[in-house]
C-alpha cells in the first residue's frame, strides 16, 4: 500500500516530469491528444489485475462477471458511435487491431494495396519491415506529385494491374478527405475486401465533422488515442456481421491473449464521451484551428521567407508544412518549435529531397490543443508564433514567453497528480 513516491521516487520522478512537460508546451503532435481525468482513473485502475481471454459471457477465466460489463458498455458504445453492427474493443493498439484485420480478411501471399508509406501511409499498410510488408506482397499508391492529393484514378489503375485481395484507405499524413464511396467501387470492381483505417480521424467521424466509412468499408480499425482523445489502444469496427466472427478469433486468440481491462474500460468512458455535444464542440475547434494555422502558414509562404503548406490547407485536424522551398529542414524547424515550447514532429513529404532522418516537412496537428480548450483567438496566436518562429532570425525567447502565456492561460489537470489523484 505504500505510494509509487516511496516505492519507486526514480520512476515517479518521471511522472512528474512529464506531467510538467505536458503542461508547460504546447502539445501539437497531430496523433497526440489529451485523456480527461475520468479515463485515467480506470486506466489506473484495478481491472489490470484481471484476465479475461474470451469474450464477454464466454471467458476463460472465472471471476469476469465485472469486467464483462465493461467490456460490453464499449462494444456497444463504440457500436452505436460509428453506427457499426460489430465491435471489437480487444486491440492493444492500432497496430494490433491492424494485424488482426489484415490475418482475417487476407492470407499471407495476398496482395494489399495501400497509400506508400512516404506518401502518409502507415508502417501496418505494407511497410516492408513491418508484418504487414514480410507476411503479404505489399503494393502501394502515392499522391499526386502536383497536387498532393490522392487520385482515385491512380488507385483504379493500380488495382486493376495488381489485382490485390485487400485495398486499404487511411493514413498517419495526409490533410484532406478520402473519397470511401469511389474506393468501394475500386474494391467491387476487382474484388477485393476494403479496410479503412481511421485511426487519425475517427473522432472526426465521431462527431460527424468528417465523412463516414464505416459504411462504405468491410472494415474498419482505429486507435482510441488520437482524435478521439481516449486511453492508447485500438478497436474494430464493421457492418458485415458475417466477418464478425473472424474478426473476434483474429483479436483473440490471433493476436492477442489477455485483453487489458482496465483500457477497455477507459475506452468505454472515451466513446461515452466521444457521444456529447462538448465533444463535437471539441472536434470543430480542432478542424478550425488546423485551418487557421494553414491560412497563416500560406499567408507567408516560402516567397516571403516563410513555409508552404501541402494541398494549400487541411480539412482535418493537421497541417503538412512543405519545407522543400525554406532553408529550414524538418529537423531544424521541429528544434526551433521545441525551443518556443511547441512540440511537434518533422515528416517526409512526398518525393522528399531531403533524408528520412532530416526530412522537409512539418506535421503539426490540433487536437490536444482542443481538448486544453483553445479555440479560434487562441489558435490564431499560435498560428502567429509558429509563423514567426519559422522565418529565419526568429526571436525565440519572446515567442516561448508568449507560449507560457497561453499555457498559464490554460490550465492542463489543474490541482491533479501525474495518475489524475488529486
Ligand atoms: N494506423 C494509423 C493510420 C496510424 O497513424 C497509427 C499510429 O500512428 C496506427 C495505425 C498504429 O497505432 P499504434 O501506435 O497504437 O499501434
Amino acid at each position: 500500500t505504500a505510494p509509487l513516491s516511496e516505492v519507486d521516487p526514480e520512476i515517479a520522478a518521471v511522472l512528474e516530469q512529464e506531467l510538467g512537460r505536458q503542461r508547460d508546451y504546447l502539445e501539437m503532435i497531430a496523433s497526440e491528444n489529451f485523456v480527461p481525468r475520468a479515463v485515467l482513473e480506470s486506466a489506473g485502475s484495478v481491472l489490470t489485475n484481471k484476465y479475461a481471454e474470451g469474450y464477454p459471457g464466454r471467458r476463460y477465466y472465472g471471476g469476469c462477471e465485472f469486467v464483462d460489463i465493461a467490456e460490453q458498455l464499449a462494444i456497444d458504445r463504440a457500436k452505436s458511435l460509428f453506427g457499426a453492427e460489430y465491435a471489437n474493443v480487444q486491440p492493444h493498439s492500432g497496430a494490433t487491431a491492424n494485424a488482426a484485420v489484415l490475418s482475417a480478411i487476407a492470407t499471407p501471399g495476398d496482395t494489399i494495396l495501400g497509400l506508400e508509406l512516404a506518401h502518409g501511409g502507415h508502417l501496418t499498410h505494407g511497410m516492408k519491415l513491418n508484418f504487414s510488408g514480410k507476411l503479404y506482397n505489399a503494393v502501394s499508391y502515392g499522391v499526386d506529385p502536383e497536387s498532393f492529393l490522392v487520385d482515385m484514378n491512380v488507385v483504379r489503375d493500380k488495382a486493376i494491374e495488381h489485382k490485390p485481395q485487400v485495398i486499404i484507405a487511411g493514413w498517419s499524413a495526409y490533410p484532406r478527405h478520402l473519397d470511401f464511396a469511389a474506393f468501394r467501387e475500386i474494391a467491387d470492381e476487382v474484388g477485393a475486401k476494403l479496410w479503412v483505417d481511421m485511426a487519425h480521424f475517427a473522432g472526426l467521424v465521431a462527431a460527424g465533422v468528417h465523412p463516414s466509412p464505416v459504411p462504405f468499408a468491410d472494415v474498419v480499425s482505429s486507435t482510441v488515442h488520437k482524435t478521439i482523445g481516449g486511453p492508447r489502444s485500438g478497436f474494430i469496427v464493421s457492418r458485415d456481421m458475417e466477418l464478425a466472427k473472424k474478426l473476434n478469433s483474429n483479436v483473440f486468440p490471433g493476436q492477442q491473449g489477455g485483453p487489458l481491462m482496465h483500457v477497455i474500460a477507459a475506452k468505454a468512458t472515451a466513446f461515452k464521451l466521444a457521444a456529447t455535444p462538448e465533444f463535437r464542440d471539441r472536434q470543430e475547434r480542432t478542424i478550425r484551428g488546423a485551418q487557421i494555422l494553414a491560412d497563416r502558414l500560406i499567408a507567408e509562404d516560402s516567397k516571403s521567407g516563410g513555409v508552404d503548406v501541402l494541398t494549400g490547407g487541411t480539412d482535418v485536424h493537421l497541417v503538412l508544412a512543405d519545407l522543400r522551398n525554406s532553408p529550414l529542414d524538418g529537423q531544424q524547424a521541429e528544434d526551433v518549435l521545441h525551443e518556443v515550447g511547441i512540440t511537434v514532429n518533422r515528416n517526409a513529404v512526398p518525393f522528399d529531397p531531403r533524408p528520412p532522418m532530416v526530412t522537409s516537412g512539418l506535421r503539426i496537428g490540433t487536437p490536444a490543443l482542443a481538448t486544453r480548450g483553445f479555440g479560434d483567438a487562441e489558435f490564431t496566436e499560435v498560428a502567429d508564433i509558429i509563423a514567426a518562429a519559422l522565418k529565419p532570425e526568429a526571436d525565440v525567447q519572446s515567442l516561448r514567453a508568449r507560449v507560457r502565456k497561453l499555457t498559464d492561460e490554460f490550465p492542463l489537470y489543474p490541482g491533479l497528480g501525474p495518475s489524475g489523484q488529486e
